[in-house]
């Protein structure tokens, strides 16, 4: 895709943030961008970079790791989120290479990033991917085993818990969409309330942001709306 579309859809997806927040009140700046670049060529970030976006999301390691590479130059720029499934045979790449981390769904995957994160790199943000729908076979810990799981993975070094992301199925309108983001929401308050200093809301996507954004979303992972469909 040329550079100047992904640039006009960029701003398109701004735009769609600045009207969502207006409708309920919250400040457009308290919602970040992660653009999800995954199946797109490191050309694309590149493009997306150049038009000001700095965050980036990947859901397969391997790939995110030749993008990050074939990237080099732009590194102290940019803000690598590791967003997909997390084996443990992945987890050294992706101590070393990332920024982020959004699917913390067991504590053993935490300790592993936080034995391995280099000593020269800052902390390692990470959030716990919260299972909001209930389903057995999705990822995610369940949301009654979320605040216990929280307050292991804050007592981690090398680690910086920053708060929660879900991705619930998808809804039939508007308002059953919110209402699944605000179960996330709910426990992302609980771990307020215990004292745990979050800062991340991790919550929807191209389709649903909006609804993500009046359930309380801080980060919006936005991938078709700005790259085009996978
Ligand atoms: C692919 C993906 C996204 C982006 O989805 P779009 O519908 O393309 O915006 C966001 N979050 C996760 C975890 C993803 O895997």
């Amino acid at each position: 895709m040329i550079m100047t579309m992904i640039g006009d859809k960029l701003q398109q997806v701004q735009a769609r943030i600045v009207t969502a927040c207006t409708a309920v009140g919250r400040d457009p700046a308290s919602v970040h961008l992660l653009a999800v670049s995954k199946t797109f060529e490191a050309g694309a970030v590149r493009a997306a970079a150049a038009a000001g976006q700095a965050a980036f999301g990947e859901n397969y390691v391997q790939e995110g790791v030749a993008k990050i590479e074939a990237l080099a130059d732009l590194r102290a720029g940019l803000e690598w989120h590791c967003i997909g499934p997390l084996q443990s045979n992945k987890t050294r790449v992706v101590a070393a290479q990332f920024d982020w981390v959004h699917s913390i769904d067991r504590l053993k995957i935490a300790e592993r990033l936080a034995e391995q994160r280099p000593e020269a790199l800052p902390p390692l943000s990470v959030c716990l991917q919260v299972n909001v729908d209930g389903g057995a076979n999705k990822s995610g810990v369940p949301a009654d085993e979320a605040l216990a799981l929280a307050r292991a993975v804050a007592a981690l070094p090398r680690l910086r818990l920053r708060g929660l992301m879900a991705i619930p199925e998808p809804a039939p309108d508007f308002e059953a969409q919110r209402e699944l983001f605000l179960r996330a929401a709910a426990v992302y308050e609980a771990l307020r309330a215990d004292g745990l200093e979050v800062d991340t809301l991790s919550l929807g996507m191209s389709a649903d942001l909006e609804a993500a954004v009046a359930a309380g979303s801080t980060m919006v992972r936005v991938g078709t709306a700005i790259f085009g469909s996978r």
